[in-house]
């Protein structure tokens, strides 16, 4: 081993976990210590503004500025007791993370001295001079500058000594430049649309509220082997390794004994998740060795992700502390599993009725029908869309991977569920002569066993898949920020819904009984979206093949598959729903395009620095070793003999010369390659010649080096291997 790998093996191997300091008090009562919620709100706010306040958060009211300032106020009362001294308006920017920029509370009193201060205005607005994050060419006039502006229905929070503010990012031509702005108007046309078709069954709902729970994957890595890994370090997975002779075949890590220097990270980043208000409920062992997962209970759908995007950064900090490396990434390593984000997305009522589950009645099970069926329409639509929006150039090696969900997009729906679908569109009664109260409603529905709800019928190769009473959307990656999935997935749902609702009245008033037209309309579409359900394997090839002649989008190359928030359908349903404009969608694929050259562009320069300042200089120093060993040979034993004794070792020479000679040639061919790519001035283009030219010599370099690996004596292997990150903790 080399010196450094000996060193930083050594060490990681004696590790011991780090003390957690536990809260004196239940989670119950440390839950939210940090955030400014109701509970807050009433103890600081006057009464008059408090009210104002919770009607903002509850129906959408507008914000009253003249309010703002008794808020801030209130705010500032709050944070100052916590020992908080600054403020930031914390919003999410079209990379993987968060930004924010911190001011002090601190202004001049006019009398020579400083005071406290955070008004109204610095709380609802900011004009934020980050015009280098991504834009896709909408700022780059000086007119176009952006600004911040708070979202109150994402509590503020404090973090070390930041008060938080969640804000949406705008230009001030009014387009948005991050993920929250678009988040925020596709829920309120879902719920909107939604809302309309609830009350088809239920008068008294006020509200629909969209849920989503998510459930993280991660790796964690010693900080040590980390750091002596610069592919990890810089791209945030390994560009190289040959895989260990064990990894995950025994199967023995799933659900696993959670190893003592992780259960004390885990521990550790619950009770700060906790006070930061994020219900996290759920932790296990992955199937990857030091693969884990992470679950909260589900939440309105903007506080969902805001908390996503928290928890990631919290992560990432309290791994830290614990000697470790959080790793997001898709596939941070090849031949195990990567990690991925399920979104468990779900619609329900103020009253508490989840639309996506079964019900007792008849018309209560017409109606999760109608949730389902619209929701399976929406799919079928906005297929490609749905895998654009989860597309990157990380989660691209996890999509079709062995053991991630293909790059194709369809539903499963478990055979209890199937059979209704089934029976619905062969039957045809939409005779509701009989409804009568008194009766109940005869309906032809099937009974459906509320046991559905504990449905064990899954389906873990399915990217879209009915869960008992809601949907898990699998497809979407560790490192991605939640909004893209739901931003696409909230506006085609709002869309079908708003379909379904025209149709249904069309029917209606021809003369149709209400619960006969929903009839009528669902066995369309049950006919309409069957090539979406799919309960088969979806990792066969059989099924890429299947998928194909059912007209699924099978496109595989990642800048292709962002072309399909430019098809004419998703600009006119992202426009008719108000989500985004067509400007918007252009400017936000040029940022996926740049985005999406940049990372294989980063990798490529790491790889050729590594080969020649790791791989090559190794295998060369061991070459020559073996070289030296063929000469003494010969000096030694007579001719003949030397010749038979040294045969392994001038194999070996020689199968190091090929390799060698190989890796060389092709990290010069890629270099010169990406000099080409470099002058198309058009980002599609350009991000279609990484794909298709550079991408693939990542992956040819990479096995002539891992070849290497197995040959090479292991005492001169520099990188630490993958035997060692991924057993080690
Ligand atoms: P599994 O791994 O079996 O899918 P987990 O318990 O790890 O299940 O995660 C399930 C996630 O789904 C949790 O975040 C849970 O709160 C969430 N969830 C449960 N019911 C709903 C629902 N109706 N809508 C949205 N999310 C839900
Ligand atoms: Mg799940």
């Amino acid at each position: 081993m080399s010196k450094l790998r000996f060193k930083v093996v050594e060490e990681a191997f004696h590790k011991k976990p780090v003390e957690v300091e536990e809260p004196n008090e239940r989670p119950s009562e440390y839950f939210a210590k940090y955030v400014f919620n109701r509970e807050k709100m009433f103890k600081y706010l006057p009464s008059k503004v408090y009210e104002k306040l919770t009607d903002v958060i509850d129906n959408g009211a507008a914000l009253d500025r003249s309010i703002a300032d008794q808020v801030a106020a209130g705010m500032k009362r709050w944070a100052v007791e916590l020992g908080v001294t600054h403020y930031t308006h914390w919003f999410q920017p079209l990379t993987e993370g968060t930004a924010e920029k911190h001011d002090a509370f601190v202004e001049h009193d006019g009398k020579g001295g400083m005071l406290e201060e955070f008004s109204g205005k610095l709380l609802v607005q900011q004009e934020s001079d980050g015009s280098s994050f991504p834009n896709g060419g909408i700022r780059n006039t000086f007119e176009a500058r952006g600004y911040s502006a708070w979202d109150p229905s994402s509590p503020v929070f404090v973090v070390d000594d930041t008060l938080c503010i969640p804000t949406v990012f705008i230009a001030y031509t009014g387009e948005s430049l991050d993920y929250k702005a678009p988040l925020l108007k596709s829920i309120h046309a879902v719920t909107q649309a939604a809302l309309d078709v609830v009350h088809y069954f239920d008068y008294s709902a006020k509200k629909v509220i969209a849920y989503l729970g998510w459930e993280q994957e991660y790796f964690l890595v010693d900080e040590g082997l980390y750091a002596a890994r610069p592919d990890l370090l810089l791209t945030g997975r390994t560009l190289m390794g040959h895989e260990a002779s064990k990894n995950q075949q025994l199967e023995d890590h799933y659900f696993g004994a959670i190893p003592s220097r992780v259960a004390a990270f885990m521990k550790d980043l619950e009770i700060q998740a906790l006070e930061l208000g994020i219900p996290v409920k759920t932790r296990h062992n992955e199937v990857a060795p030091n693969q884990f997962e992470l679950a909260p209970i589900y939440e309105e759908c903007n506080l969902a992700v805001d908390h996503n995007m928290l928890i990631m950064s919290l992560m990432r900090k309290i791994a830290r502390n614990h000697g470790f490396r959080v790793l997001l990434h898709e596939k941070p390593f090849k031949g195990v599993n990567g990690s991925g984000k399920h979104n468990n997305w779900s619609l329900g009522t103020n009253n508490g009725t989840l639309l996506m589950a079964p019900g007792k009645t008849s018309e209560e099970n017409l109606r999760f029908i109608t949730f389902v069926v619209n929701t399976l329409m929406a799919v079928h639509r906005h297929n490609g869309l749905l895998k654009a929006s989860i597309m990157s150039a990380t989660n691209a090696h996890r999509l079709g991977a062995h053991e991630a969900p293909p790059a194709i997009i369809s539903s499963f729906l478990g055979t209890q569920l199937s059979q209704v679908l089934d029976h619905l569109e062969e039957s045809t009664t939409n005779d509701l002569t009989s409804l009568d109260a008194k009766q109940g409603l005869k309906l032809d529905i099937p009974q459906i066993p509320e046991l559905l709800i504990d449905n064990t019928d899954r389906n873990r190769t399915s990217p879209f898949a009915f869960t008992g009473n809601r949907f898990e959307f699998r497809a979407p990656g560790s490192e991605a920020n939640c909004a893209s999935a739901m931003i696409a997935l909230n506006a085609a749902v709002a869309e079908q819904l708003i379909r379904f609702k025209q149709a249904v009245d069309a029917l209606i008033e021809e003369g149709a009984p209400k619960m006969s037209a929903i009839i009528q309309v669902i066995r369309q579409y049950i006919k309409e979206c069957k090539p979406i359900r799919f309960d088969g394997n979806g990792y066969s090839d059989e099924w890429k093949e299947e998928a194909a002649r059912r007209g699924l989008d099978c496109e595989t190359s990642c800048p292709l598959i962002f072309d399909n928030y430019l098809h004419p359908d998703s600009i006119r349903m992202f426009e008719s729903t108000g989500v985004m404009t067509h400007k918007e969608l252009e400017a936000r694929n040029e940022v996926k395009w740049e985005m999406y050259t940049k990372k294989i562009q980063i990798e490529a320069r790491v790889l050729g620095d590594l080969v020649m300042n790791h791989i090559v200089p190794v295998a060369i120093e061991y070459q020559s070793k073996l070289l030296d060993n063929a000469y003494k040979m010969k000096a030694i034993f007579a001719a003949g003999e030397a010749a038979d004794l040294s045969a392994e070792n001038l194999a070996l020479i020689r199968e190091i010369s090929e390799h060698t000679a190989f890796i060389k040639e092709h990290v010069d061919a890629m270099i010169a390659a990406r000099k080409v790519a470099n002058r198309i001035a058009n980002q599609r283009e350009k991000a279609i010649a990484y794909h298709d030219t550079i991408a693939p010599m990542l992956e040819q370099i990479r096995y002539h080096i891992d070849q290497l690996e197995l040959i090479v004596d292991d005492q001169m292997w520099t990188l630490p291997k993958y035997r060692e990150l991924l057993f080690i903790r």
